[in-house]
């Protein structure tokens, strides 16, 4: 059975004020999003134990949810989205992929290792960024960006989270929660513990 993946230690990156003045998260414009969450099997059974209904998940070894018309507006909604109350109803359990977020784990362009990245769809990093910051502009280019410390700072305790020996363990049962790489993310760090161990455990079940 795969093993669960814990639960990412400290304070949520981006304040909860922040977050409900906002309207990207748990929202997705089409309904094939591949920004979609990703839940383990683990996190599936967690969902559906707190309402989340068992046909939102088309594979429950672990799979993307299936998202819902949005009820009053454009777009789809993840199903544990309140759109009234703003509010994940799972939110104490909600997978390791929300957790993370706006925090990205992706290939790098080359596919050659996984990074951590920051997506910029997030508005809080161009706010911390202040002004003067290339953030701020509309088209950044990421190999332009500063970012701000405190941003890197707990950039490196969320890799060293995703590196500790538990949590790399669990990640080699899902590959698919590292994604393809996408050129609205910030590339913040390199993850070589995780790239070895995602390449060795590909080779192991290689037929
Ligand atoms: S599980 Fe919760 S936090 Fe994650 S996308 Fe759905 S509503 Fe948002």
């Amino acid at each position: 059975m795969a093993q669960t993946i814990p639960v990412i230690p400290g304070p949520q990156v981006v304040p909860s004020a922040v977050c409900l003045k906002c309207d990207v998260c748990c929202r997705f414009p089409e309904q094939d999003s591949f920004l979609r969450p990703y839940f383990t099997e683990d996190e599936i059974r967690q969902a559906v134990t707190h309402g989340i209904l068992s046909s939102s998940f088309p594979d429950h070894r672990g799979s993307q949810i299936k998202v819902v018309r949005h009820p009053n507006d454009e777009g789809f909604l993840c199903p544990a989205f309140d759109p009234i109350t703003q509010h994940c109803r799972i939110y104490e359990v909600r997978p390791l992929d929300c957790q993370l977020y706006p925090f990205a784990l992706m290939w790098n362009a080359q596919h050659e290792r996984v990074v951590l990245g920051w997506d910029t769809l997030c508005p809080f990093l161009p706010e911390q960024a202040g002004e003067g910051n290339p953030f701020k502009r509309t088209a950044p280019q990421p190999s332009a960006l500063t970012i701000p410390k405190a941003i890197m700072e707990q950039a490196q305790r969320v890799a060293i989270y995703l590196e500790s020996d538990n949590v790399l363990n669990a990640l080699a049962g899902h590959p698919r929660l590292v994604t393809p790489f996408q050129p609205d993310v910030v590339v913040l760090l390199n993850l070589d513990r995780l790239t070895a161990n995602l390449r060795s455990s590909n080779r192991r079940n290689m037929p």
